[in-house]
């Protein structure tokens, strides 16, 4: 029998979500979804790594090529004294050509791990992290992530005893206030937000102007808000824009700059408004997202029926 947790990891799991928007966009869209904005060092079925500053790449999936080893975005910001690779990924074997390709080019496998949230698609592969069968890099999450990839959350990775391994020495960051990770030549802030989750982790360089911002962003694709509190979520993201001149690497779709993170606040804002009206004349979440347009002008976000619902659904709950 499907468990309630099991079906809403099927179901309503960013790999679904992103499999069912894309269903219903065109081919140039689903093209241009992925596209790189900056050089390309080292690309695959899955994924291409790019070159988005100073000694940092990052890794863009391209999950609807049909190779889903990994399925969000993730990278590697390296410093003199050690490398983050910034993500778990869906499968262990993504976590390896990640580290691998660390290898290549800084000449060292990472240091440190950072998980921004728990979904299965961001961590469920951290395990692959691990040299040659042997020890993790340092592993780091809220306590929250955690507790929420071993079991707690809807959209956790399923259980295994090697992802357990890789979380019972997991580095917890502070949930409270931003915390950092000094490389030497580099200083790299974790900032602790919500909104996609109940805890999500923003990766910042900003003397690089780069932001890491996981699920909280998602370019040229409709979010997944089945896990979401979209009142956090907006002001997570409102928070992270003022870094205007940052390239922001999102959860899912091709690394944005400022007019792109602009157009989904605009996005989620639409929503918001759409859904405060709905509620006041008395209509349901389903009923609401019947009648959602993305507007023309804020360009395409594949948004697809179920992907709407669940938006609305989220508005819904949090009243
Ligand atoms: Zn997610």
């Amino acid at each position: 029998m499907t468990s309630r947790r099991d079906f809403l990891r099927v179901s309503g799991g960013c790999v679904a979500h992103v499999l069912l928007s894309s269903s219903c966009a065109s081919a140039s869209a689903r093209r241009r979804w992925t596209s790189p904005l900056h050089p390309t060092v080292s690309a695959t079925p899955f994924a291409h790594l790019d070159a988005i500053g100073p000694e940092t790449w990052a890794l863009i999936s391209t999950p609807l090529a049909g190779d889903r080893t990994t399925f969000g975005n993730g990278g590697i910001i390296a410093g003199r004294d050690g490398v983050i690779a910034v993500e778990g990924f869906y499968r262990p074997a993504g976590a390896t050509w990640l580290a691998e390709r660390c290898r290549e080019l800084t000449g060292r496998w990472p240091t440190h791990v950072v998980l921004t949230h728990y979904h299965l698609d961001h961590a469920g592969g951290v395990q692959g992290y691990a040299r040659d069968g042997s020890a993790l890099p340092m592993v780091r999450s809220t306590d929250t992530t955690r507790t929420l990839a071993l079991g707690g959350g809807p959209v956790a990775p399923p259980k295994d005893a090697a992802l357990e391994r890789a979380f019972a020495d997991v580095v917890i960051v502070d949930a409270t206030r931003t915390s950092r990770i000094d490389l030497g030549n580099r200083v790299v802030e974790l900032v602790p937000l919500r909104g996609h989750s109940a805890s999500d982790l923003a990766i910042v360089d900003e003397d690089a102007g780069i932001t890491f911002a996981g699920d909280l962003l998602w370019n040229g694709m409709f979010p997944n808000f089945v896990d979401a509190t979209p009142s956090q979520l907006i002001a997570s993201m409102t928070q992270l824009s003022k870094r205007a001149g940052h390239a922001f690497v999102p959860g899912h779709g091709g690394v944005a700059g400022r007019v792109r993170v602009a157009r989904y606040l605009d996005l989620l804002n639409d929503l918001g408004a759409h859904a405060g009206r709905e509620r006041a004349a008395g209509r349901t979440a389903v009923e609401a997202a019947a009648t959602y347009r993305v507007p023309a002008l804020l360009g395409d976000w594949m948004a697809s029926t179920s992907g709407l619902e669940r938006a609305m659904t989220a508005w819904w709950r949090e009243q």
